[in-house]
């Protein structure tokens, strides 16, 4: 234990938190009096506890489906959205776990639909949930369950009673009650799957802030939407640098970040590819895009990517790249992930200007972004989705990160998920991540008790404050 006393730690709360000091004050004194008992090591987990769960979450990483079509697809059904029932909470990652357990897809699909009674799909699910409820994924079901609709467990005597309040829970104004009230993050970035590049129309931006996203821009190319959005043909370099200079002129201002997740279908090796080089490749593609080999469509979005990167720069834009874990199954060629780090040295080394923000701690190779962060003063490491892939892997990450790196280049928490119920689940159980790294740093003694509640604050809120351009993006939305 630290020479503070007890009171000081909270009373420190209030200040880098902002809460109002009476209350505090009042919890200081019982913690004060607490603290004269002989076993002092579970009061400064509770005390650690008390910390985390006040301090809100700036959320930095998810993909929730408009609230708008979650309300609509409960009295019309929409074949993009699962079943408003418990399989809600089965249908992000936990369908990989289940598949992977030997669920077949085709029985998945029934799963999630709206063609099957909510008894029958327990029946379905059970033998395979029964083998995975281990997993982060499915404890974080159980944490939504258990703080969402008030059920210890999720098992065949409260599937049905978790549907119903699920279903019921779907009302205009859902996701505010459930990111604010019950998560209790102050706002989220989205990387919004149903628009190709920004979320243009998104009512809520206090609340959903949004990721500009490059992919269509870059590394899978799309002219056909580029020349939809700008109204202009793209025949030339020259047309396709202007019409990604028009969707960052136009979207830049109100985004929150870019996004780019082609580590899914390529190494993160982004060759320097001149604009002399590219025009010829782009011409031949802009004729037939099936034109180009294997490796000229590389160094096509090489060039594309380091354009996109000097693009986000100028605009301020921290530049997010999915690195790590696949989501899915039966498919990650790993071989790719463990280049992820180093082939990324170069690029940051070059864009000297340019924020990254390398997400999911690049699991499995958690130890290389460490490394990274600590090496690149342009690096910063994202914990999102990571405490559900491996709860542990992600506690030993925290540690073993504010230990080595900064404490300013980490971000600790993106849900990373279509559905917004898990994401209370997930915000638990990162919570009780952060609880556990900090204690254990206090007491093992690399972290002075006096230091505790400034990182706190700093890990889970203010970093992504100091990264993000969340008040001028906002700013810029009530403007347009
Ligand atoms: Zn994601």
């Amino acid at each position: 234990m630290g020479k503070v006393s007890r009171r000081k730690f909270l009373g420190a709360v209030g200040a880098a938190t902002g809460v109002a000091g009476a209350a505090q004050a009042e919890r200081g004194g019982k913690k004060a009096a607490r603290k004269n008992t002989a076993n002092p090591g579970p009061e400064l987990r509770d005390d650690v506890r008390e910390l985390v769960e006040k301090t809100p979450f700036v959320d930095t990483h998810e993909h929730l489906w408009p609230e708008a079509m979650r309300v609509a697809a409960l009295s019309k059904p929409d074949p993009k959205i699962p079943a408003a029932d418990f399989s809600m909470l089965f249908c992000h990652y936990v369908d990989s776990d289940l598949q992977v357990s030997g669920m077949s897809g085709a029985d998945y699909r029934k799963l999630t639909s709206n063609d099957l009674a909510v008894a029958d799909k327990w029946q379905l699910v059970e033998p395979y949930y029964n083998k995975c409820r281990n997993t982060g994924y499915l404890l974080c079901a159980r944490e939504t369950a258990r703080i969402l609709f008030g059920e210890d467990d999720l098992n065949k005597d409260t599937y049905q009673r978790i549907s119903e309040k699920l279903a019921a829970g779907v009302k205009p104004g859902f996701y505010r009650h459930i990111l604010r009230d019950v998560a209790n993050l102050e706002y989220c970035q989205v990387n919004a799957l149903e628009s190709p590049v920004f979320n243009n129309d998104e009512p809520d931006p206090e609340l959903l802030a949004q990721d500009l996203w490059t992919v269509s821009l870059s590394t899978a190319l799309s002219t056909d939407t580029l020349a939809r959005l700008t109204g202009k043909s793209i025949g030339t370099l020259e047309d396709l640098h202007g019409a990604i200079d028009w969707c960052f002129n136009t979207y830049g201002p109100r985004a929150i970040a870019t996004k780019n997740q082609c580590a899914y279908g390529r190494p993160l090796d982004f060759a320097e590819v001149s604009d002399a080089d590219a025009a010829p490749l782009f011409a031949r593609y802009a004729a037939d895009k099936k034109s180009l080999s294997d490796a000229e469509n590389k160094a096509l979005q090489d060039h594309l990517m380091h354009y996109c990167i000097d693009k986000s720069a100028e605009k301020h834009l921290p530049v997010k790249l999915h690195t790590g874990y696949f989501a899915g199954h039966n498919g990650m060629p790993l071989e790719w992930l463990r280049r992820n780090a180093s082939d990324m040295c170069p690029t940051l080394k070059k864009h000297k200007n340019a924020n990254f923000v390398l997400m999911h701690i690049d699991y499995p190779y958690q130890d290389e972004a460490i490394a990274l962060a600590k090496h690149y003063s342009n690096v910063w490491i994202d914990m999102c989705w990571a405490w559900i892939i491996n709860p542990a892997a992600s506690v030993r990450f925290l540690k073993e990160f504010l230990m080595a790196a900064p404490a300013s280049k980490v971000l600790t928490f993106g849900g990373d998920y279509r559905p917004v119920e898990p994401v209370v689940g997930h915000a638990a159980i990162a919570r009780r991540g952060v609880t556990q790294a900090i204690t254990e740093l206090i007491e093992e003694g690399w972290l002075s008790e006096n230091d505790a509640p400034d990182l706190v604050d700093r890990i889970m809120r203010g970093n992504a404050h100091e990264l993000f351009p969340y008040d001028s993006s906002l700013k810029n939305w009530r403007r347009a």
